[in-house]
C-alpha cells in the first residue's frame, strides 16, 4: 500500500516515508492510494483493541519496512482499553480518553512515536531528531507523553503562555528529560508562525533535525481508523444494527478516520460532524461554499479551528461534495448549549461530559432516529475548571492523569521569535 498526495504532483510513498515526511512535498496531504475492504462482522465484538488495530492496519502497512513489527507496535502503543458503553435511547458512547493524557490524541501520538522510534533505530547517528510542535491544548501533552525518554529523539513544544488551561499546561510542562517545554510570550498563532518559519529555514531545520507531529501526519491519522472499526463492529454485534457516529470535530483529523473506516467497509451508517461555535464546516453543508475564517475561542478549545486542514482529505475522498452530503451532516453548538449539556449530563445520561464531547451529545439529543455512537474525545477531569462548577461537584482524575498532575513543572519562557527558538534548541 502506498500513500499519494491530495494534490497529485508527487509520486506515492510507502507508509514510513509518508510518516517521516509529514506534509507531501507538493504541499498536499498523504492519503491511502486505495482502501482495504473488510467484510461486515470480520471483527465482531472482539475485546482486545490492540489486536483489532493490528488487523485493521495490516493492509495499510502492507509492503512497508514496519509491516513485520505492526502487531508489536499496536500492543505497545494501545496499552489502554477503548470501551463502547451503552446509554439510554439506543445510544452508546465510545470512550477515547483512557490513554495517558486522557484525550483521543494519545492514539495517534503513541502510534507515531512507536513507528518513528523504530525507523530511527534502523540506523541514524546523532544529533537527536527534534519533534517540533505548536499546541493550543491537547496535542502537545499527548506528543510529549508519547516521546518522553525515547533514545535519539527530543520534543520541543511551543504553547502560548497564559493561553491554555491549568491542567493542560501541567501536561505540557511535567516532563523534563528529552522534552523541552517552551512558554511563548504570544498567542497560539505566534507559536504556529515560529514553528512554520523554523521548518521553512532550511539551515535551522537541518541543524536541529526537525520533524513534525501535527495532526496532518498520516502516522497519527491512520491508527484512528481502528477505534471506528472496533466501535461500529461492536455495536452491530451487540444490537444487530448499524450505528451512525457523532464526532466532535475541529481540525477534522478524528472524523477523517471515521470516513476512512467506512470506506474500508466497516458498518458505519452515517457520520455527524459536531463543531463548536466555529461553524465553517456546518456552513459548508448548508451552503456548499468553503469559506475558512479566523477561529473564535470557545469552551471546547481543542476544536477552535477556523480553517480545518484535514478537510482537504474529505474533499479528496468526495471530489464533488455530493457523496459527502449523502452520508454525513454537521451541526454547530454554542457555549451556552455546551454548558447546559454538561450541567444536565449526570441526570439525563448518568454521565459527566467534557466540553468537546458535549457538542456531540447535544446533536444526539436533537436527532430523532435511533442507533448512534457518541464519540467521547476527552475525560471531563481535564477540564475541571469548566465542568465542576456546572455539575456542582468535583470530578476524580483517572490514575494516569492524577500522576501527571503531581509532577514538578519545567518550562522555559521565550519570545515569539525564530532566534529565540533557535537558541532554546541549541
Ligand atoms: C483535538 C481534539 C478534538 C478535535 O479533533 P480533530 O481531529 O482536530 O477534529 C476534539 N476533542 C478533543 C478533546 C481534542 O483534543
Amino acid at each position: 500500500m502506498n500513500y499519494r498526495s491530495t494534490r497529485h504532483r508527487v509520486s506515492p510513498a510507502p507508509f514510513s516515508a509518508a510518516m517521516l515526511g509529514g506534509l507531501a512535498p507538493d504541499g498536499g496531504l498523504y492519503v491511502p492510494e486505495r482502501f482495504a475492504r473488510f467484510e461486515r462482522g470480520s471483527i465482531g465484538d472482539e475485546p482486545d483493541f490492540a489486536k483489532i488495530a493490528g488487523l485493521v492496519l495490516r493492509p495499510y502497512l502492507d509492503g512497508d519496512a514496519l509491516a513485520g513489527e505492526l502487531d508489536e507496535i499496536c500492543r505497545t502503543a494501545f496499552d489502554f482499553p477503548v470501551p463502547l458503553e451503552p446509554l439510554r435511547d439506543e445510544t452508546a458512547v465510545l470512550e477515547l480518553y483512557q490513554g495517558p493524557t486522557s484525550a483521543f490524541k494519545d492514539f495517534g501520538a503513541r502510534f507515531l512515536a512507536e513507528c518513528t522510534t523504530r525507523r530511527l533505530q534502523a540506523g541514524s547517528p546523532p544529533p537527536p531528531l527534534t519533534v517540533l510542535v505548536a499546541t493550543s491544548g491537547d496535542t502537545g501533552g499527548a506528543v510529549a507523553a508519547a516521546f518522553h525518554r525515547r533514545a535519539g529523539i527530543r520534543v520541543a513544544i511551543l504553547y502560548p503562555r497564559g493561553g491554555v488551561s491549568e491542567r493542560q499546561e501541567q501536561q505540557l510542562a511535567c516532563w523534563g528529560d528529552n522534552v523541552l517545554t517552551l512558554a511563548v510570550r504570544g498567542t497560539f498563532d505566534d507559536c504556529q508562525r515560529v514553528v512554520k518559519s523554523a521548518f521553512r529555514d532550511g539551515r535551522l531545520a537541518t541543524r536541529h533535525r526537525l520533524t513534525s507531529a501535527n495532526s496532518i501526519n498520516i502516522g497519527r491519522l491512520l491508527p484512528q481508523m481502528a477505534y471506528y472499526a472496533a466501535g461500529s463492529e461492536g455495536y452491530l454485534a451487540r444490537t444487530g444494527h448499524e450505528a451512525g457516529f457523532i464526532v466532535p470535530t475541529g481540525n477534522v483529523g478524528n472524523v477523517a478516520a471515521a470516513f476512512w473506516a467506512r470506506a474500508s467497509g466497516f458498518p458505519i451508517r452515517e457520520i455527524v460532524l459536531a463543531t463548536n461555535a466555529n461553524r465553517v464546516i456546518p456552513d459548508w453543508y448548508d451552503r456548499s461554499e468553503w469559506r475558512p475564517r479566523r477561529s473564535v475561542a470557545t469552551l471546547a478549545n481543542a476544536m477552535d479551528v477556523g480553517d480545518p486542514s484535514n478537510m482537504e482529505r474529505l474533499f479528496d475522498l468526495f471530489p464533488h461534495g455530493e457523496g459527502l452530503r449523502q452520508i454525513s451532516r454537521a451541526g454547530s453548538v454554542d457555549d451556552d448549549t455546551i454548558r447546559r449539556v454538561i450541567a444536565a449530563g449526570p441526570v439525563s445520561w448518568g454521565r459527566v461530559w467534557c466540553p468537546h464531547t458535549a457538542t456531540a451529545v447535544h446533536l444526539r439529543e436533537t436527532i430523532g432516529t435511533p442507533h448512534w455512537v457518541v464519540v467521547a474525545t476527552a475525560h471531563p477531569a481535564k477540564f475541571d475548571t469548566i465542568v465542576e462548577p456546572l455539575i456542582g461537584r468535583s470530578v476524580e482524575p483517572p490514575p494516569r492523569l492524577a500522576e501527571l498532575l503531581e509532577r514538578p513543572r519545567q518550562v522555559t519562557e521565550i519570545e515569539a521569535e525564530l532566534d529565540a527558538l533557535d537558541r532554546a534548541l541549541s
